[in-house]
């Protein structure tokens, strides 16, 4: 099986769409396209939800928890037999490197993992009710649900938001960005190869601005879960309220990294890096305003910068390869327009700006200083390998800066003061903190925002509950 899967995955099968335009993909590391894959049109739409409801009332709600469990555990298995193969896949269609990719579809694995563990977990309480009897909760599947998802974590994300769903007996339908595809196809060999049954999972490639309010018209989707831009997150709030389907929206950041004196400097710049360039930078959580404590800027600054020096920018099909090329010209491009806001308004960039090499997206990390804060570079998200780093004194002057946006997504604080991490940490209006640490992502932590960087939570226990309805029933004593 060396070919990839290029149709669209319906009931079951991979099935040609007639009629409607492929998307062409292009390798970012070379510019070159080398597959096309095919667009779900609404016609298909139509089906997939048809089907997918068929199989929620007849076979996936009322399917014991052990055996839904089992099928789980199965899609876990053979995502681990076929890591290579999806990572190479992903890896290839948006330039991420391969040790990333390999990373990756391995969480995904543990995503499946987790869930199907945390199926015999999940229930409802018993409540002591004034009146007496006897009164409890229980959670029921929403029914069918649609999952949309972006281009710069294609594989975990489609993961983490189809596992608790289907772990809460739902059926789904997945929509993958237009340009990357292929690694949520090749979930859909993944089911097929562990005999989950048709119509559980359905996945659509095709445009968003199609697909996108057609989801939203189709009163059998309950739920719409969604990771991409703030922009379209509002877009499908506003289309969903029409039914009023419950919607989840993972969406943008700006989120701040914010260095003590007292940090470990080595650690907190060594680390700092890779917390905004990983993935190109093209990550919601991307740590990329820094506010460093004056007595320590110049010195974190250095050191910064050295470690941005030493990162292996290149071929993301090499194994040591740190940092691959952008997604797209158009993503690129995009970034260069705030470097280059940046130029035009005379700050200062300590390193990187550039193209590093002739062929593939490639931008080099760039370190911009001497900014001001209502620059855009230091306000908007700009989704790149651009960082920007400004000294502070007070630290409830800092923390209002770093509160003065409408994201809320991540962030950081390196101290060795429990007491100023314990208030930092709580000050920062953000879903996801991590103290002397970069981590953002844990299968079994709910992940998500504050503000504009979203509704509702992936992962954890937290995202099963959000593919459900609570239900309560009482029932008096009979006397
Ligand atoms: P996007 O438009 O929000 O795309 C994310 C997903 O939404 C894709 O599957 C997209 O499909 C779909 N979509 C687009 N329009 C839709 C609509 N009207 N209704 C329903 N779904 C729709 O993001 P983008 O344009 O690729 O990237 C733009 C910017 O968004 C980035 O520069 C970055 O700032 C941000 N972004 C954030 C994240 C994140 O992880 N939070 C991820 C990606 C991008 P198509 O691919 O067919 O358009
Ligand atoms: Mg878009």
């Amino acid at each position: 099986m060396n070919a990839y899967p290029n149709q669209v995955f319906l009931n079951g099968q991979f099935v040609s769409v007639p009629d409607t335009q492929p998307t062409s993909l292009i390798n970012p590391a070379d510019e070159q396209a080398w597959i096309e894959v095919q667009s779900a049109s609404l016609a298909t739409l139509s089906s997939a939800v048809e089907g997918a409801e068929k199989s929620f009332h007849q076979i996936w709600k009322s399917l014991t928890p052990g055996k839904r469990a089992a099928a789980l555990y199965r899609v876990a298995a053979e995502i681990r037999k076929n890591q290579r193969r999806i990572a190479e896949a992903e890896s290839k269609n948006i330039g991420k490197p391969i040790s990333d990719a390999m990373d990756e579809v391995g969480l995904g694995a543990r995503v499946f993992e987790y869930y199907a563990g945390a199926i015999s977990q999940f229930g409802g309480q018993t409540l002591p009710v004034a009146s007496g009897g006897l009164d409890y909760t229980v959670r029921e599947p929403l029914g069918v649900v649609a999952a949309i998802t972006p281009w710069n974590f294609p594989f975990p994300i489609a993961c983490w938001k189809v596992a608790p769903a289907l772990a809460a007996g739902n059926c789904v339908i997945l929509k993958p960005a237009t340009i990357s595809p292929l690694s949520a196809l090749l979930l859909g060999e993944i089911i097929q190869q562990a005999e989950i049954p048709e119509g559980v999972l359905q996945i659509l490639p095709g445009s968003g601005g199609l697909l996108g309010p057609a989801f939203s018209k189709e009163s059998r989707i309950r739920k719409i879960s969604f990771t991409g831009s703030t922009e379209v997150g509002k877009e499908i709030m506003r289309m969903a309220s029409d039914q009023l389907q419950r919607v989840s929206l993972e969406l943008g950041g700006k989120s701040p990294n914010i260095v003590f004196a007292d940090a470990d400097l080595d650690k907190a710049a060594g680390q700092s890096p890779m917390s905004v360039y990983a993935n190109t930078g093209q990550d919601c959580c991307a740590r990329s305003r820094i506010f460093v404590e004056a007595p320590v800027y110049d010195e974190f600054v250095a050191k910064f910068i050295e470690s941005t020096r030493q990162i292996k920018v290149g071929d993301p099909m090499k194994p040591d390869t740190q940092i691959g090329p952008m997604v797209s010209s158009d993503q690129r491009d995009s970034v260069e327009t705030f470097i280059q806001s940046a130029r035009d308004a005379g700050r200062n960039i300590r390193i990187g700006g550039d193209r590093p090499l002739n062929k593939g997206f490639y931008l080099s990390p760039t370190v911009i200083t001497d900014i001001e804060f209502g620059d855009r570079c230091w306000k908007e998200e700009i989704f790149g390998p651009v960082v920007c780093v400004t000294p502070f004194t007070n630290e409830v002057e800092m923390m209002k800066e770093v509160n003065n946006t409408p994201y809320g997504l991540s962030g950081s604080v390196w101290t060795r003061d429990l007491h100023r991490a314990l208030r930092i940490s709580r000050g920062i209006e953000s879903g996801v903190i991590s103290v002397n640490s970069h981590s953002s992502v844990h299968v079994e932590a709910p992940f998500g925002g504050f503000k504009a960087s979203g509704i509702g939570r992936d992962l954890g226990i937290n995202a099963m509950e959000g593919y459900t309805e609570l239900k309560n029933i009482y029932i008096p004593d009979l006397q």
